[in-house]
């Protein structure tokens, strides 16, 4: 069932006011209906083309994971820069860029900085800014009811990443980009990603980027096994490094609406869960976000750490990020289980 959200109240910030500029129009589901089984998005038919951009990229990546297993391949230095390469690309980009910045403008910072994240996030292979933002935004209007793109109500495997391998007609037309990424198709850089497969070539470029930087640093550190060390360095910081990533990203659409705790009684079945939040640093908080959004603080209990807002409370000291947007606790207070 869904619902008309409230009109704009007259004494909301204008950090609100920008979020409810992207919102209007948007009718949000009320009820809760927990895990209950239900059918895929009516955007997604028997008829639905397969994406195969979506689908080869995937096969092709996993089908290299068992060079990790060959020695030749194999580094522990690889495997240890796995939560590094993480907190760099996704959790800068993916969790404070295209999510907590570009999809709920959890604060303010300059254009080259959002820029930086934005980018962050391209490189971690997980669609362009507008339509990873598209998708999520309607995950919040219709969280765990038929419309929303990867409820695990459809299937767990369906939440993880079956959702992205057919095309979703009601996600794909110009109307729904101009419904719900209206601010992001307006700016020149996120247009130019979406047109063609730019955002792609950007990826490309950072995985030839790191190809070169391994290339001379086997040329520095390892000069009797050039070949190698390059081999190892672009397996582990790109191929292995983004599967790791896609993972525990694609987690908190399945595993964080089924598995974990509530803090707080919302619209949907989302969960704190630990293991991911520790995985993803911060995002895996997920029931604590979807009972306020627009917070970029994810975690609200003392010991629910959440690195990604650590990072951008000490990117506002040093005055590059500023309107943080910190729990609102009259309004959980309410929502408290
Ligand atoms: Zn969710
Ligand atoms: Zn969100």
């Amino acid at each position: 069932m869904a619902t008309e959200t409230q009109p704009e109240q007259k004494n909301i910030s204008d950090e609100a006011a920008k979020t409810d500029a992207i919102a209007k129009d948007i009718h949000v589901e009320k009820e809760r209906v927990g895990q209950t089984r239900i059918p895929k998005p009516k955007g997604v038919t028997a008829d639905s083309k397969v994406l195969w951009s979506y689908v080869i990229p995937v096969v092709v990546f996993h089908l290299l994971i068992p060079l990790a297993f060959i020695p030749y391949f194999f580094s522990w230095w690889g495997l240890l820069f796995l939560p590094v390469g993480n907190y760099i690309f996704t959790s800068m980009g993916i969790g404070a860029g295209y999510h907590r910045l570009l999809t709920h403008r959890g604060f303010d910072c300059p254009k080259w900085f959002e820029y930086t994240l934005a980018t962050l996030g391209v490189c971690s292979f997980q669609d362009s800014p507008a339509r990873w933002v598209l998708v999520h935004r309607v995950h919040h209007q219709h969280s765990d009811h038929q419309p929303d793109p990867h409820t695990p109500n459809v299937s767990g495997y369906w939440s993880h990443m079956g959702w992205m391998f057919v095309d979703n007609a009601d996600l794909s037309t110009a109307a729904a980009y101009d419904k719900y990424v209206r601010d992001l198709m307006r700016d020149k850089y996120y247009m130019w990603l979406q047109r063609g497969f730019n955002w792609v070539g950007v990826y490309a470029a950072h995985a030839l980027l790191l190809l070169g930087v391994g290339f001379g640093l086997a040329f520095v550190f390892a000069p009797e096994n050039i070949t190698r060390f390059t081999a190892q360095f672009f397996f582990w910081t790109v191929i292995m490094r983004t599967v790791y990533t896609w993972h525990v990203t694609w987690a908190i659409n399945s595993a964080t609406h089924m598995w974990g705790y509530r803090n707080y009684e919302t619209r949907e079945d989302s969960r704190n869960n630990w293991l991911f939040a520790l995985l993803t640093n911060g995002e895996g908080w997920h029931n604590n976000h979807h009972a306020d959004p627009r917070s970029a603080q994810h975690g609200h209990r003392w010991w629910e750490i959440d690195l990604t807002y650590i990072s951008l409370a000490a990117f506002q000291k040093i005055g590059i990020v500023r309107n943080l947007v910190r729990p609102n606790s009259s309004a959980l207070d309410r929502k408290a289980l």
